[in-house]
């Protein structure tokens, strides 16, 4: 039997059905991807020897006239006194024919940061054609003349031939080394690294929780993001930098540079703009604003997440945070609401990712960002309520009425607005899905009586749930993942959110969006002929939300008697977003075994793992309150400094813990800001953030109390002994 592998994280399928038989829905049960991401495995002596691992050399020489070099991997120390090495290179490289006249050499150790460029100057191109060292700079000349990597290795050793064997198409070489010099305690790049990094690595993110083996999607992404969309973004990316560094040597944020660096960091959000032409021409619109601002230099797009490791991971945690923010200032400025401070911001973080700063610079700027997206979120909440007033609890049923209707899902508020009002009197019902559900709490969006209920649960779910529906469905914004054929011909994208080949609908200049294409397909599709009653992950018929800061707030003195006696002894926060992996079943075992006398708010769309359990009620309230979107969370910190203030202790001290899930980068932007707050022991999963370094993780859990999920078990057992 044919063996098959995941090309994603590797996993080597080996359950008892012939892979050929499995359903087509079947998912890598490591990192959830389709079907088509597994490849048939080969075995030969090529993948034997692919197992045998070494480090990766530069080694250089000099001719009379001519620099070379080129990348090794087959040398080895052989003995120390005297010190000799030996390394074998290919006969019909340049190297090889100066090497045999100098018979001097140098050899630069590479370390884990060398970038792409480094290997396609001395991998890919001959010293027959170029001048290496013309095209790579990072180089000097060691007291025997020849050039050496002066960055990205971490030491040099020069020698002198002794002899040379001849290997068939390789030369062995034997030489003794007369001079070393060591320039760092950078970890030396493997040749297993190589592989999976620069050699091979057609794009490099890892920016969600789903990157491709906990540690960065080199090949395609587990999202379903192309090579070059990634290539693209990188590109997006530096260019919002160096317009950012151009808008602050010129000492201007004004609103058109800010709105296009908060639409750039909201377009490389994971799930939501897969369309490369489009990031593209968003990448050249910024350009030409740099350009007249007189606005210089780029970075090299390699460059976003490379070097040390946790100056990366630093960069990568503001870079994503900031992604996070657009997406939250972004909503509130279709409502017609911006802050000065945090359109500043934009400007000052973008920038700054440009810059050298020492670790602590960057706690700094982080713990600044989780700041600014506190005012953020408020602004947002105040652009929310403002609009649509403040959120009541509402029952909202999961069964589909009979005639047309749409499905809308993400989580732009404004462009519902639009919906329901073109819907209006036409016979065209609307559901929510995924983080549109809270729309239901809304006063002036539950006015409109066509807005009936929600279909189907999370994101992750959007492939199986929109296959059979007999109507059309509007991305708003995250997250759309790459569509079947089964429902392609019914997917309408709008702002930020677009896929190549399905229907987009812009915004005219006064930022009216016109649906009318999309109700007429409704109509066409027609809907279920009869109500059709869908079912909650846990059976539920309906689920209820509508749990906003508000009505919290003016259920307060309730909640504090309940607390005072005894009937309610802890509050959780179960929230975040939802996601493939298995291990996020952890929420629901979670909450399914938090003690009667405790309650737990949730929001977001991990919501939907627990949203339609029957948890019982203490007094008037649900055990379990859904207190909206993720851009809801504003109202979530301010729930706890209010119970805080109610009791006369700091929020660290109420019976409150947050347990929280992440996804994208807008739970970054989240953590950030409770942690400026000094909000501490808050647990996280399914797993850490692959762009943390050891060294980041382990300052946050030092300073924070941090807690990863062990078991839910485990976790309650701790916190309700603390508590
Ligand atoms: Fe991989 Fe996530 Fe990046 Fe997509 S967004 S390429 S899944 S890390």
């Amino acid at each position: 039997m044919k063996e098959h592998v995941c090309i994603i994280c590797g996993y080597v399928y080996d359950g008892a059905l012939p892979f050929e038989e499995l359903s087509d829905d079947y998912v890598c049960p490591i990192c959830g991807v389709q079907k088509n991401k597994f490849e048939v495995l080969t075995h030969d002596f090529k993948e034997a020897f692919l197992k045998i691992n070494y480090g990766l050399y530069v080694i250089t020489s000099k001719s009379e006239n001519k620099d070379n070099g080129c990348v090794a991997d087959a040398l080895m120390q052989l003995t120390d006194e005297p010190p000799v090495v030996a390394f074998s290179i290919n006969k019909v490289n340049m190297t090889h024919k100066i090497l045999t006249e100098s018979k001097e050499f140098n050899i630069s150790v590479l370390t884990k940061d060398a970038p792409k460029e480094l290997f396609s100057v001395f991998s890919a191109k001959s010293g027959r054609n170029i001048d290496k060292f013309e095209e790579f700079k990072d180089a000097k000349r060691s007291p025997n003349g020849i050039f050496y990597i002066s960055r990205y290795a971490n030491a040099r050793l020069s020698g002198k031939i002794i002899d040379m064997t001849d290997a068939g198409t390789h030369t062995l070489f034997r030489g003794q080394i007369t001079d070393a010099e060591v320039f760092n305690n950078e970890e030396t790049l493997t040749y297993s690294e190589y592989r999976e990094g620069a050699k091979y690595r057609q794009m490099f993110c890892f920016q969600c929780q789903q990157t491709a083996r906990g540690t960065g999607c080199t090949m395609t992404g587990v999202c379903g993001k192309k090579p070059d969309t990634a290539h693209e973004q990188d590109i997006l990316t530096v260019e919002m930098i160096a317009l950012a560094k151009a808008a602050q040597d010129k000492k201007t944020d004004d609103s058109q540079t800010v709105d296009l660096i908060v639409d750039g960091l909201f377009t490389t959000i994971t799930n939501v703009n897969f369309d490369t032409a489009k990031v593209a021409s968003l990448a050249d619109k910024i350009k030409m604003k740099r350009i007249k601002l007189g606005g210089g230099d780029v970075i090299k797009a390699d460059d976003l997440f490379y070097g040390d490791k946790n100056i990366v991971s630093l960069r990568s945690t503001m870079l994503f945070g900031l992604r996070g923010m657009a997406a939250y200032a972004h909503h509130a400025r279709v409502l017609g609401k911006r802050d000065a401070e945090v359109d500043s911001w934009f400007i000052k973080g973008m920038a700054a990712l440009g810059d050298k700063h020492t670790i602590d610079e960057w706690l700094g700027l982080l713990m600044e960002l989780g700041s600014v997206n506190l005012k953020c979120m408020a602004l947002l909440e105040e652009a929310n309520t403002g609009a649509y007033g403040n959120p009541v609890p509402t029952q909202v049923p999961l069964k589909v009425e009979k005639g047309p209707f749409i499905v809308v899902t993400g989580h732009d508020l404004h462009d519902l607005q639009m919906l329901l009002e073109q819907t209006d009197g036409k016979g065209v019902n609307i559901y929510t899905h995924g983080e549109m559900l809270p729309a239901h709490g809304y006063p002036e969006l539950k006015k409109h009586p066509q807005l009936k209920g929600n279909y189907g649960t999370a994101w992750q779910n959007q492939q199986n749930e929109f296959k059979n529906l007999p109507a059309p469905i509007l991305f708003t914004t995250n997250c759309i993942m790459p569509p079947k054929e089964s429902y392609r011909d019914r997917v309408y994208t709008t702002s930020v959110v677009e896929f190549p080949g399905m229907k987009h609908i812009e915004a005219d200049v006064k930022g009216h969006k016109d649906f009318s294409e999309l109700i007429k397909h409704a109509v066409k599709l027609g809907g279920f002929p009869e109500d059709k009653q869908f079912k909650g992950m846990n059976g539920g018929t309906n689920v209820t939300t509508g749990f906003g800061r508000q009505t919290v707030l003016d259920n307060a003195p309730v909640i504090i008697d309940a607390v005072k006696s005894g009937a309610i002894k802890h509050f959780f926060l179960v929230g975040g977003c939802d996601g493939a992996q298995p291990g996020r079943s952890y929420y629901t075992k979670f909450t399914e075994q938090t003690p009667k006398d405790t309650i737990v708010l949730t929001l977001a769309c991990g919501k939907y793992r627990i949203n339609d359990m029957d948890a019982g009620k203490i007094g008037p309230f649900p055990r379990i309150l859904d207190m909206g979107q993720c851009n809801d969370a504003y109202g979530a910190v301010q729930v706890a400094v209010a119970l805080a203030k109610a009791f006369n202790c700091g929020v660290n001290d109420l019976p409150l813990t947050l347990v929280l899930s992440w996804y994208e980068q807008k739970a970054v932007c989240i953590l950030l800001t409770l942690l400026s707050l000094g909000i501490k022991n808050i647990y996280i999963g399914p797993t850490i953030p692959a762009f943390f370094s050891d060294a980041v993780v382990n300052t946050i859990v030092e300073k924070f109390n941090l807690h990863p999920i062990t078991t839910p078990e485990q976790d309650l057992a701790e916190i309700l002994k603390t508590k």
